[in-house]
């Protein structure tokens, strides 16, 4: 007999979305998770580079929003970004709270103060992070929390396959009254009934041939929501970003942004930099003109790669900041303390939809855009914001979300529009 579970809300997905989403509803509401995987298989596990907020005395909400805007190449909706660059810090808070343990350093004046790197598109060094490992931090923070909560099941290696809608079932008034999920230790597929549900499933990188992401991002989430009626818009936008490590048994194995923020410079084969013909902030400029520049120079130059060269900095600070990018490529054979590495651009962020004009608050609610450092390039369009992983109104915010990244996208998922077709159900992931 197929096997039936209850629950008020069910939340598809165990990344930064889920579990923060999960951790922020009441505590008296019975809540499902689903991962497909173990639950820390998920984009959020693998990010590296930090989390973009206002936390530094010199810096300003309006400089962060500015530079936002900017980085966003004025796609990026002025009332998401300034929603997420407020609560930024207020979420980095929260995340402090849970136990993350970010990077800390000892100020000119003695003082032991979190220490902040920079980003492309960015004045000012606003990204905390927890050495190069941040999204594993963070992961392991949330999972952590999550297991001690009573009111919190965990599903792992359960995938959604499909959402349960009273249309399906021939019902009026439309909503989503759960998903069927294939349990890949027994086979079957069980039906989990809910409230409310959260497409918190991740990205859709994969479909590309160089991604950054995990296996997971598979564009599930997105698919279901489709599958259900509704309307998924603005799939052309994905971002690349610009330094994955180029090697046959690499994988996908990103090369942190913080290596150019800290000083990497690109170089062509014959070790000539070239980012300042394509932007006098050279390698520090907006991550989609980093990586259309490395896109143009390797069509140009009929190159499978180009180089990213540290070098020249002291050995130890790089094995300090960049531990695990350090020791990735060692084991690699390369040593980015003595030599260059090869890098290309990759698929790393799937973008999201603007909720503007949407007819009831409550539908925009449910979709507050995040933010994920950085700049995307969509695939006809270029343009630059952040935004990743989001949960905006029903849940608080969460790390990459609605507060605490850089440059905001202002969109919120491509997915979204199921909250405007079934009122229970909300997408936040990205
Ligand atoms: C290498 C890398 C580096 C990054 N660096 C940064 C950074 O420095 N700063 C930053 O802000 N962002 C960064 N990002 C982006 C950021 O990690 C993501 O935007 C964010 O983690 C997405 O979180 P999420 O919870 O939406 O998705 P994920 O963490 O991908 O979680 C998705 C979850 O959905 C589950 N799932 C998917 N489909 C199904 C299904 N059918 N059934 C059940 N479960 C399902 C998966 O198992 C997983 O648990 C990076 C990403 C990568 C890959």
């Amino acid at each position: 007999m197929q096997q039936q579970r209850d629950y008020d809300v069910l939340i598809i997905g165990s990344g930064a979305a889920g579990l923060s989403c999960a951790l922020r509803l009441p505590g008296d509401l019975r809540v499902a998770v689903l991962s497909k995987g173990p639950l820390r298989e998920g984009s959020t596990f693998y990010a590296q580079g930090g989390v973009s907020a206002v936390l530094d005395r010199d810096d300003s909400v309006d400089a962060h929003i500015a530079d936002t805007m900017a980085a966003g190449a004025g796609l990026c909706d002025p009332a998401a970004v300034r929603y997420t660059v407020e609560h930024g810090a207020a979420a980095i808070g929260w995340l402090i709270d849970l136990g993350v343990p970010f990077t800390r350093e000892e100020k000119a004046d003695g003082r032991q103060d979190y220490h902040l790197t920079r980003e492309g598109g960015h004045r000012h060094r606003r990204v905390i992070h927890a050495a190069d490992a941040t999204g594993q931090a963070i992961e392991n923070s949330l999972e952590a929390e999550t297991r001690r909560r009573e009111n919190i099941d965990l599903y792992e290696r359960h995938i959604a396959v499909d959402l349960i809608t009273s249309a399906k079932l021939g019902l009026e008034d439309p909503r989503c009254l759960g998903a069927y999920v294939l349990d890949r230790e027994t086979g079957h597929v069980e039906v989990f009934r809910a409230r409310s549900l959260v497409l918190a499933s991740g990205g859709a990188s994969k479909v590309y041939l160089y991604t950054s992401n995990p296996d997971t991002a598979s564009g599930d989430g997105i698919a279901m929501a489709w599958r259900a009626g509704c309307r998924v818009a603005n799939l052309e936008f994905n971002q690349f970003h610009p330094t994955c490590l180029y090697h046959p048994l690499a994988k996908s194995f990103l090369i942190t942004e913080a290596v150019r923020g800290e000083g990497g410079r690109l170089l062509l084969p014959d070790g000539t930099r070239f980012m300042q013909q394509f932007d006098p902030r050279g390698e520090l400029a907006p991550r989609d003109i980093v990586a259309r520049a490395i896109d143009h120079e390797m069509k140009r130059l009929g190159i499978d790669h180009v180089l990213l060269d540290i070098s020249h900095k002291p050995a130890a600070f790089i094995i300090e900041h960049f531990p695990t990018v350090y020791g990735r490529c060692l084991e690699l054979g390369m040593d980015m303390t003595k030599e260059p590495i090869p890098v290309v651009p990759a698929a790393h962020y799937t973008a999201r939809t603007s909720t503007r004009g949407w007819p009831a608050p409550r539908y925009r609610r449910t979709c507050r855009p995040g933010t994920n450092r950085g700049s995307r390039i969509p695939t006809r369009r270029w343009w630059s914001a952040t935004t990743g992983m989001s949960c905006g109104a029903s849940c608080g915010t969460t790390w990459a979300s609605c507060a605490p990244t850089s440059a905001s996208s202002g969109r919120a998922g491509a997915w979204s529009c199921c909250s405007r077709k079934y009122g229970n159900t909300i997408a936040i992931s990205g």
